[in-house]
């Protein structure tokens, strides 16, 4: 049978060099159910120690070789023997010898002659002592194990005391000596991190008032000088009248949760391109910044900063370029912000923060402690300088400018919602004034401002929502009388903004860059168009689609020509596509360059609005040009104005020397149209033909012309 070594009797070990005591000895134990060893002198007893690890040890003071003090003190020496429990055997009155085995580690004594009835309750009282100590020490060592493993310490506080009682644990997180325990408040709070040292004093004032919360977190510099962050929780307790009487803490190190914390803002809140804070942190900081403005009484500015054609550097040369000009700009933002001067006295810390990404490429400023609304200027300027200066991204060369509106708190807004809005719309009028510009908001800009704003996001879902269609205006052939193409022009309607018509929404398609996509719906469906009409056998020649120059100037815009022309089957010489001359002005060599494979694609070529611009002959010349399209501006008052029928007439002459055709637009009666007949202009288009309009009606037109010259002729 094998004995549980929980009930296993405990083992006594006997040391004396008496043979009549130590066998009495042993009878009594023995005789009480304990297990017994026996050893003569103290060599014998240290032998035995290391081989039974007795509960328990009687030694006898005298004995040869070596007594029993020094048995004793060789026994605490070894590490499996500072517990043990040792009952010294003394002469009575020897208080010498009793004084000596207390020096020498001994747990007790018991004097001789020995009472051997008694002695085996004396070694009872005595192990259950040492089990209560053994226990003890073992919950001890578990709490400390505990408290490690949670980064726990603990300390406490009596009342009037000016130093606080620290377990090791809180003086290992706190950088203080793990010996120290008893450390004086001043040097406790010099650990803490010197950013939050008065509030952790403030803190601890508070709560020794009763006052404040009974948990703090801050940080405090470890050993090795690291900053960690810890959380302190408090308990008070008070002494019979009610006073507060101790304080009991916890320190624990949140270190880690708050990294993973930290972490988890960095998600939320940061944009992880730019590590800006992103727009709801921005609203968060708005918020607490128009607070603390509100309460002292100063203004607050807000810069709203939107960089000019950003759009056209990420479709041109990529989004890797496009982000990288992000985070130079969120750079160069911050390094602005962070200028030496007063107008901008951020907090170092709060620097960084006070600019911000709300998305795309826009981006604020906060400026929470201008002193005058005229400060932000300056802060703008030093934006627009920094922002200005020539990049190298991606091998390629990028200059870059900012629009940025500004609103001040109080006079712009008093919320952060109207003070986002109105800097928004300061920027718009930035931008819409010339770009690389700042404007401070106006209540008056507001009226129009939202109007172009509205119509700016609803064109935006103009395509997808199929609020677009195309009229189509005939084109008169002077000689023979007949309907030789139609212009195609695109109408907008919406629920909101209404009818707008395209001299309206074509610029703002232009600046937002909707342009390209509203172009090739237009190509498509005017092609579309197009070729149900000669398939009908109507007889069009020719389908002119206006392109605008920043399609004409895409990269690809003479494959997506071909595309479209394969996609409906119309043939490439049914097609005009009608350019300005402004595009001609602006990159003479490429516009060549795509005029040429536009024109060996089939299609064919006309400058409308001709004479508006500044085009040199000379250069018209080298163009693969179809047709010249006098602009209406001439034609209106051709038959009264000289000047408008000299430069008309000009235009005719020049246009037949250089094999060009020539259409005159905006013919709204019959002197206009006689002039021109007289002239040998080729085409006539107006109102005096016809509007502009719909697909169906032309249908009918041409089918009654159609009719009409079939019949006549
Ligand atoms: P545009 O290409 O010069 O088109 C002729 C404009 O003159 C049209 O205005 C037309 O309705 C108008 N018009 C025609 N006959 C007469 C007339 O007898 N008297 C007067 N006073 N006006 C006449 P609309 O449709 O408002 O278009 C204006 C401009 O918008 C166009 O000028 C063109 O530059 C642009 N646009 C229109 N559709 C498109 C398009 O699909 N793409 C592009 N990029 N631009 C377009
Ligand atoms: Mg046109
Ligand atoms: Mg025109």
């Amino acid at each position: 049978m094998t004995v549980d070594p929980a009930f296993a009797p405990a083992r006594i070990l006997v040391v004396d060099d008496d043979l009549a005591t130590r066998f009495l000895a042993s009878e009594a134990l023995e005789q009480a159910g304990f297990q017994v060893e026996q050893a003569e002198n103290g060599r014998q007893a240290l032998e035995a120690f290391e081989r039974v690890r007795p509960d328990l040890i009687t030694l006898d003071v005298m004995m040869p070789e070596l007594d029993g003090f020094a048995t004793c003190g060789e026994l605490r020496r070894r590490p499996e023997g500072a517990q043990v429990p040792i009952l010294m055997m003394t002469g009575l009155d020897d208080f010498e010898s009793i004084n000596q085995a207390f020096v020498a580690g001994a747990t007790d004594f018991i004097t001789k002659p020995i009472n051997f009835s008694l002695f085996e309750y004396r070694v009872r009282y005595l192990l259950r002592a040492s089990a209560t100590v053994a226990n003890l020490h073992r919950s001890e060592r578990r709490l400390a194990t505990a408290q490690r493993i949670a980064r726990l310490g603990y300390w406490d506080w009596r009342r009037g005391q000016d130093h606080l009682h620290l377990s090791r644990e809180v003086c290992e997180m706190l950088g203080l000596d793990p010996q120290a325990l008893e450390v004086p408040l001043a040097v406790v709070i010099e650990r803490v991190h010197e950013k939050d040292r008065a509030r952790a004093r403030d803190w601890f004032a508070d709560i020794q008032s009763g006052l404040g919360p009974r948990a703090i977190n801050h940080r405090v510099v470890d050993v090795g000088g690291q900053v960690r962050h810890v959380r302190q929780q408090v308990e008070a307790a008070l002494d019979a009248s009610g006073r507060l009487d101790h304080l009991y803490g916890a320190l624990q190190d949140i270190t880690e949760l708050h990294q993973t914390e930290e972490r988890i803002r960095q998600l939320a809140f940061i944009d992880s391109l730019t590590q800006l804070p992103n727009r709801e942190l921005f609203k968060d900081r708005l918020d607490v910044a128009l607070k603390l403005a509100k309460r002292h009484g100063r203004p607050l500015a807000l810069l709203f900063l939107d960089l000019d054609n950003f759009k056209r550097i990420n479709d041109t040369l990529g989004h890797g370029v496009g982000d990288l000009l992000l985070q130079t700009t969120a750079e160069r933002l911050k390094a602005s912000v962070r200028g030496g001067d007063s107008v901008s006295r951020v907090e170092e810390d709060e620097q960084e923060d006070s600019v911000a990404r709300l998305g795309g490429d826009e981006f604020t400023v906060l400026l929470p402690e201008v002193q005058h609304s005229e400060d932000a200027a300056v802060v703008a300027e030093r934006i627009q300088a920094s922002l200005s200066r020539p990049l190298t991204l991606g091998g390629h060369e990028i200059l870059v400018t900012p629009s940025i509106g500004i609103a001040v708190f109080p006079q712009d807004g008093e919320d952060s919602e109207t003070l986002l809005k109105n800097a928004d719309m300061a920027m718009y009028f930035a931008k819409r004034q010339g770009r690389n510009l700042y404007r401070f908001y106006d209540p008056s800009l507001n009226e129009s401002a939202l109007k172009r704003l509205t119509m700016e996001t609803q064109l935006r879902k103009a395509i997808e929502r199929d609020e677009l269609t195309l009229h189509y205006q005939p084109q008169l052939d002077l000689l023979s009388d007949r309907i030789c193409g139609v212009e195609a022009l695109v109408r907008w309607t919406n629920d909101l903004v209404g009818t707008v018509s395209p001299l309206e929404f074509i610029p703002l398609a232009e600046e937002s860059g909707l342009i390209i996509p509203i172009g090739e719906w237009v190509l498509r469906t005017a092609c579309q168009q197009a070729k149900q009409w000669r398939e009908a056998g109507m007889g069009l020649e020719r389908m002119a689609v206006n392109i605008s120059v920043l399609q004409f100037v895409q990269p690809g815009f003479t494959g997506l020509v071909a595309k479209i022309l394969e996609e409906t089957g119309l043939e490439p010489a049914a097609l005009e596509l009608e350019i300005t001359e402004s595009l001609l002005m602006k990159d003479p060599e490429g516009a060549t360059h795509t005029l040429q494979a536009l024109k060996d694609l089939g299609v064919q070529l006309a400058i409308d609005d001709f004479g508006t611009g500044y085009s040199s002959l000379s250069r018209l010349k080298q163009l693969p040009l179809d047709r010249l399209k006098i602009d209406k501006a001439f034609v209106r008052e051709v038959d009264t104005q000289p000047s408008d029928a000299a430069i008309t007439t000009a235009v005719i002459a020049m246009a037949e020397s250089m094999g060009l055709r020539v259409i005159a637009e905006g013919v709204e009666n019959e002197p206009q149209l006689c002039f021109l007949k007289t002239k040998h202009c080729d085409e006539i288009q107006g109102y005096f033909l016809s509007r502009p309009l719909p697909a169906a009606e032309i249908t009918t037109l041409l089918q009654s012309r159609f009719v009409a010259r079939d019949a006549g002729g």
